[in-house]
């Protein structure tokens, strides 16, 4: 009966949590292997109860972590400490989960030295050291013993990662710790700007679609490692879990509007562009509900809806590179970098991979990654449509240079058309106007001598009787007949004559000087000439020349010169308003008339 006993107790001593004592060269340490807990559903325990407990009632936490999944309890943890090291000691407990809600610390020994009251529920400037997770400064003496005890309540999942740090480690740590979540946060700070910048300035609201889920991806993780208590809204107490939904919930809303958009789901796949649909009036409502509904119910409703998002985005990416988009090759593998960063921190949580900095900084890697190929998959989508605008344009070009080549060459067989058209008619006129001339010409003209005809010789008679009638200018007329001419053409026949005729008419031709004056036919062997603005002396000086030209006139017939004479009647006057052209062609054929009767072959001016 006393060995059983005996090894009850045993038992119960090995299976008890040791005390840690800390020695000088310890810097950095997990506390699970000398963690207790217990368990207090209806929140009744007080410190000095617990203070109390008997060993017994504790339980030695035998995990490599402790986590208790999401419970309602509070749960009373229990670390035993002491001082190996021969002098004072200073050392920090981390909890580096900085969602928990309360975390209530009591550091006893034997009587509470000191309480805290750390837990995203409380407002930062409550804890005693200003850090993102929630740290407890220890000051123990050589041989002093320290318990300390943690009440940890929280609607989040109950997880303590707990760790001694020796308090110059911690801070080395935390450094890098904390310059690799600063490029984290630039990387992203970066992008957004960037992008926010080409979206005002391109205006495609892709970019816009991409900035808000850049921006909503590190407000997230920001707040799931307590970065935006800390700096952001350190008094906003509540809002702390809700904004981890709300951010989680933009990821997804401008994730899938990102997604929808930019592989242009709505025309090349409908049942994935509805999908998106869904998804981000999902991400809506879930945003509304999380101010109706708690943490606890909110995060088992968002975990899995997230986790579908993020597939539905993957495969909609490869779906697209297979089917030939290649602005989807950048976009899977973005999505790939964080699906990856994500399954990485989960086998890492679950100590299936080890811990080191790369797992440590999984989802941050993953999430830099990804934001940065996005943006690359999205400059070559401005490119692919930028080539494709480019070869529209120049086909476009290439249409209208065809078009105006074409329009001018209608212009210029239109204007050599009508230049062509105008030459002729032009020709055509000018030809028309010559065939005119000499029509005019012939209808003016005595076909056998070459000189005027008495149409003409009547039409300008009367006109330039009315002209010297109006200038009062003196008007000369010269009217003259063949001498026997009827005798020479019963003699010599009237070809003879005919010819006879034309030698007349040179001669009287001849004897003009003025380029006014005119010769015309009369009619048979009769001659008329206007002598315009010419005095009786002018007169009789061009009818006395035409004269002694015909007398002078070598006719020969049959080699027999043939003597041929003319009588001139020689007419000058002032045309007034009284006088009828009539009169003074009488006038004249009256002096005709007189020389004929003188003799012949003379000349008589009319006796006005
Ligand atoms: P006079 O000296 O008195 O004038 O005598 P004449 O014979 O010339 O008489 P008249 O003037 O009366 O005769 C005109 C003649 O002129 C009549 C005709 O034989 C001739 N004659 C008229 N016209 C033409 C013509 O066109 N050709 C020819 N060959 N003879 C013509
Ligand atoms: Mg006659
Ligand atoms: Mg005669």
């Amino acid at each position: 009966m006393r060995l059983i006993m005996l090894t009850m107790v045993l038992v119960c001593c090995i299976a008890r949590a040791d005390t840690f004592a800390v020695e000088e060269k310890q810097t950095k340490d997990p506390l699970y292997h000398y963690l207790e807990y217990l368990e207090d559903p209806q929140h009744s325990l007080t410190i000095d109860e617990v203070m109390d407990f008997p060993a017994e009632r504790w339980t030695p936490n035998e995990a490599q972590i402790f986590n208790k999944g999401y419970s309602n309890s509070t749960w009373w943890l229990k670390i035993q400490l002491s001082n190996a090291s021969g002098h004072k000691l200073n050392r920090f407990v981390e909890i580096s989960y900085p969602v928990l809600d309360y975390i209530d610390a009591y550091v006893t020994n034997g009587t509470i030295k000191q309480s805290y009251k750390l837990g995203d529920k409380y407002p930062f400037h409550q804890r005693p050291v200003d850090h993102r997770n929630f740290l407890i400064p220890l000051e123990w003496m050589t041989d002093e013993s320290l318990t300390i005890y943690l009440a940890v309540r929280s609607s989040s999942s109950i997880q303590v990662p707990i760790m001694l740090w020796e308090q110059h480690a911690f801070y080395n740590v935390d450094q890098t710790r904390t310059l690799v979540h600063g490029v984290y946060y630039g990387i992203m700070f970066v992008m957004i700007m960037y992008n926010l910048f080409v979206y005002l300035a391109v205006g495609d609201r892709n970019y816009l679609f991409y900035v808000m889920f850049v921006l909503c991806m590190p407000l997230f993780l920001a707040s799931l490692t307590g970065f935006s208590f800390q700096y952001l809204w350190p008094n906003y107490t509540t809002w702390n879990d809700q904004a981890i939904l709300v951010a989680l919930s933009g990821v997804v809303f401008f994730g899938a509007l990102f997604t929808y958009r930019f592989l242009d789901l709505r025309k090349r796949h409908p049942a994935y562009g509805w999908m998106a649909t869904v998804l981000t009036v999902g991400a809506l409502l879930i945003i509304g509900a999380t101010f109706y509904l708690s943490y606890r119910v909110m995060i088992h409703i968002l975990i899995p809806f997230a986790s579908l998002a993020c597939i539905y985005a993957f495969v909609s990416g490869v779906l697209q590179w297979l089917s030939g988009n290649l602005a989807a090759r950048y976009y899977t593998v973005a999505w790939t970098a964080l699906l990856g960063g994500g399954v990485i921190l989960a086998l890492n949580k679950f100590h299936i991979i080890p811990k080191n900095t790369f797992t440590e900084y999984a989802t941050q890697i993953g999430s830099a990654l990804e934001v940065i190929l996005l943006s690359f998959a999205l400059a070559e989508r401005i490119n692919q449509e930028r080539r494709m605008r480019f070869d529209a344009q120049q086909d476009m070009l290439t249409t209208e240079r065809e078009l105006r080549q074409a329009r001018e060459e209608a212009l210029t067989i239109q204007k050599q058309a009508t230049e062509s058209l105008e030459v002729r008619v032009k020709e055509r006129t000018k030809e028309l106007e010559e065939l005119n001339h000499k029509l005019e010409e012939l209808s003016a003209t005595d076909q056998l001598t070459g000189l005027k005809n008495r149409r003409y010789l009547d039409q300008t008679l009367a006109e330039e009787f009315a002209r010297c009638c109006r200038y009062g200018h003196t008007l000369a007329l010269l009217l003259m007949d063949i001498d026997h001419f009827k005798s020479f053409n019963d003699t010599y026949g009237h070809l003879i004559g005919d010819e006879c005729l034309k030698d007349v008419a040179h001669c009287v031709r001849k004897g003009l000087r003025w380029p006014s004056d005119r010769a015309a036919r009369f009619g048979g062997e009769e001659f008329c000439v206007i002598l315009p603005e010419t005095d009786k002396e002018g007169a009789l000086t061009v009818a006395e020349r035409i004269r002694k030209n015909v007398e002078n006139l070598n006719f020969m017939v049959n080699d027999k010169k043939v003597p041929v004479t003319i009588s001139i009647g020689v007419a000058v006057l002032v045309p007034t308003t009284n006088l009828a052209v009539e009169y003074i062609l009488e006038s004249a054929d009256n002096a005709l008339y007189e020389s004929k009767e003188a003799g012949r072959n003379r000349v008589t001016l009319h006796a006005a």
